[in-house]
């Protein structure tokens, strides 16, 4: 049984040695920190993203490690122009993922069609349309350093999730793209 008198010390030694946190905070900090993304490219931008993975841009240091698999990858960075042939495909890719996973939209093709949004009978003009985006990136094609900023920013709201609500983001999306299919 602790004497009184000692417990200010044990609380001193406790609190040196103790990290008190929420659950949400450890899952965030272990999933922010474990980011992979799937090898995954359709168009130009993915020149860019291969970039980033080279050693001058060195974005292993935020614990992203690209994966080949989407049942490995919780983050699916879309690099290139999305077709309407290709578009099942791609969203049969994001379904594959495990969650909680992310989307981070690189580029004006991507974004709005870019320069097939006037003409092109056949390019999907916005991701958004088809998966949900957690960040996007504008430009064509946006620079590793502009990718690099995305991940920061998705970093930091991945660091701000509850993992429940997360969650049931995830459930609706599922409702909504099944009943459209
Ligand atoms: Fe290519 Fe530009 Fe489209 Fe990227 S945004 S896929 S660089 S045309």
């Amino acid at each position: 049984i602790m004497n009184p008198i000692e417990r200010p010390q044990v609380t001193q030694e406790l609190s040196e040695n103790v990290v008190l946190t929420t659950l949400d905070d450890l899952y965030n900090w272990a999933r922010l920190s474990s980011l992979w993304p799937l090898m995954y490219g359709t168009a130009c931008c993915f020149i860019e993203f291969a970039a980033m993975i080279g050693s001058r841009f060195d974005f292993d240091r935020f614990g992203l490690v690209p994966r080949c698999s989407p049942r490995q990858a919780d983050l699916l960075i879309t690099a290139g122009t999305i077709t309407m042939k290709y578009a099942p495909t791609l969203v049969k890719l994001y379904e594959q993922m495990p969650e909680p996973k992310y989307v981070i939209a690189m580029g004006a093709c991507t974004i709005t069609g870019g320069m097939f949004s006037m003409d092109s009978p056949t390019a999907v003009r916005g991701v958004d349309k088809l998966i949900p985006v957690d960040v996007y990136i504008p430009g064509c094609p946006p620079r590793p350093e502009a990718i690099m900023d995305a991940i920061v920013k998705l970093r930091k709201k991945v660091a701000n999730e509850s993992i429940q609500e997360r969650g049931m983001l995830q459930q609706t999306h599922r409702y909504h793209t099944t009943k459209h299919q």
